[in-house]
């Protein structure tokens, strides 16, 4: 019998590892990637699988490194199981490799018997109103991608507004009127980059207020993540008694889900708490039933936002009552959901921003199944769901590679390290698991540097930074790959 390395087991009817490759080192590929090495047949010896996971950036982690809000610790900390997942070193990570653009799929069919996309939803939903398209009005994904140190984002952010809109009841829309309205300071000791700090810094921003179409009981915010907006220093909440409506469906709501009952009990504290006058230096508004209608402006640039009331209409939905509002901001931040970009050379489902498949066996034109293609994540069911929601979809979408490795044609695909001959020759300058360790130490190393320097207190004790993140992906790809440090 054939000599395998560590961590790789024979399947009966393949006479050699099943190559697999994941493509996105987000939570959904890892996850995927994991599960597949600990699946019965695998640990039962009757498989082997040699997996490779390609992320389009120098480094892994995807929407943990740049979707979570910096001052989300906890939420970050998953980083640290992913982290052990790829430290076994039975799995192969490849950063900087961009499919369609570094590698087609006929290279990655060549090379591989299974494909799974996790590839994920990065960009904003679109919201077709008169006005989203001038200057000072924003994608919230592009705002997030920007404070989290996204490498193809620009490093300067227009933060010049005094007032501020940001639309959607979302825990996304939370993340960006948190950071927007927090000062500054109280985020140096998270990992965000210079260049968001000094942008942050310089914010003349009063007020910034949330709008949500619905009521109060139909938020889509989480109780941990509505709590914490309580928790910013100098920055007052404030909410309209108006706005509190409830219909038969709120009630229901109300009784029969406990984090419904939550954030309603939450926010009618906040509102019955709140000071007559504020006297913190920031606001951040919660409204409710207000449908974006337009946004304002004069010269090109925002100047306001135009709403419909609404109301609700007993089983929960919004409809409008013809009263219109309008708010002078100077900008307006849209957070009503991600979207899933198209992958080249499999079938989109434009409506829903996902890859065309049936509980993760990618489909083609016709409906049917493509053999060794799956789908994993926000790119398989929509950008919906907390992180560990991934998992159970991870599941599934093994289970099915598993069930189908059967049938699967075992055909000849060269030796694991054409890959990397392949990218090579490509000249791409591939990242690996080692280069990330190589980052990692280069990211604290910059935080332990700034420490030393004492360059900060806050509320006179010495603030101390964990990391500081880079940003530039040529930074990032030279501190991967063994470069002078940045
Ligand atoms: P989301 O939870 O789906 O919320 C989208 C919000 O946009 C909803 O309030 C929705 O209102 C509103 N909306 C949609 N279309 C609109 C329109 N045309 N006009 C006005 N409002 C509109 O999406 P998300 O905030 O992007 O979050 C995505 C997922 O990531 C969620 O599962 C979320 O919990 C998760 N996440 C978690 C955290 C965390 O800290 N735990 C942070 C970020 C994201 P309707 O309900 O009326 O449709």
């Amino acid at each position: 019998m054939a000599v395998y390395p560590k961590g790789t087991l024979v399947f009966s009817s393949w006479s050699r590892p099943v190559r697999v490759v994941v493509v996105g080192c987000g939570p959904a590929g890892v996850y995927a990637a994991d599960l597949l090495t600990k699946s019965e047949r695998v640990k039962s010896g009757g498989l082997v699988v040699s997996i490779d996971v390609f992320d389009r950036y120098p480094a892994p982690f995807g929407l943990i490194r740049y979707g979570v809000a910096p001052d989300h610790p906890r939420i970050k900390g998953i980083i640290g199981a992913l982290h052990k997942v790829l430290d076994r070193g039975d799995i192969r990570f490849f950063g900087n490799v961009d499919y369609g653009v570094d590698l087609s799929l006929a290279d990655l069919r060549k090379h591989y018997d299974v494909v799974i996309f996790a590839t994920g939803a990065v960009d904003d939903a679109a919201l077709n109103i008169p006005g989203i398209g001038l200057r000072g009005s924003f994608g919230g994904a592009d705002f997030v991608s920007w404070y989290d140190g996204h490498p193809d984002v620009s490093r300067e952010w227009p933060l010049d507004a005094e007032q501020v809109a940001v639309l959607g009841n979302g825990n996304v829309a939370l993340d960006v009127a948190r950071v927007l309205s927090k000062h500054a300071d109280d985020l140096l000791v998270t990992e965000i980059p210079e260049n968001v700090y000094a942008g942050l810094k310089g914010s003349p921003v009063t007020d910034v207020h949330v709008f949500g179409r619905r009521g109060p009981a139909q938020i889509k915010f989480t109780p941990l993540e509505l709590r914490e907006l309580s928790h910013s220093r100098d920055v007052d909440i404030i909410l309209y008694p108006e706005d509190f409506e409830f219909d038969e469906a709120s009630d229901e709501a109300i009784r029969s889900n406990n984090q419904v009952k939550t954030m309603v009990n939450t926010l009618t504290n906040w509102l019955v708490e709140q000071p007559e006058e504020s006297r913190a230096s920031r606001r951040l508004h919660l409204h409710f039933l207000h449908n974006p209608v337009e946004v304002l402006g004069e010269g090109g640039v925002v100047t306001g936002i135009r709403f419909e009331r609404t109301e609700l209409d007993g089983t929960g939905n919004a409809r409008g009552t013809g009263e219109f509002l309008e708010y002078p901001v100077q900008a307006v931040y849209r957070s009503i959901g991600y979207f899933g970009s198209a992958l080249p050379e499999v079938e989109f489902d434009a409506g829903r921003g996902v890859v065309v498949n049936e509980g993760g066996r990618v489909l083609d034109a016709e409906g049917k199944p493509v053999p060794g293609l799956y789908a994993t994540g926000w790119i398989k069911r929509g950008p919906v769901g907390l992180i560990g929601h991934t998992k159970g979809d991870a599941l599934e979408t093994v289970t099915c590679v598993l069930e189908d490795l059967e049938g699967l044609p075992v055909a000849e695909v060269p030796g694991e390290d054409a890959i990397t001959g392949l990218l090579e020759a490509r000249g791409v300058r591939y990242t690996t698991w080692e280069g990330w360790h190589a980052l990692d130490t280069h990211e604290k190393n910059l935080g332990h540097h700034w420490n030393q320097q004492g360059r900060g207190t806050l509320e006179g004790r010495p603030v101390v930074r964990e990391r500081i993140k880079v940003v530039p992906r040529e930074d990032m790809i030279r501190a991967s790959r063994g470069g002078a440090a940045v």
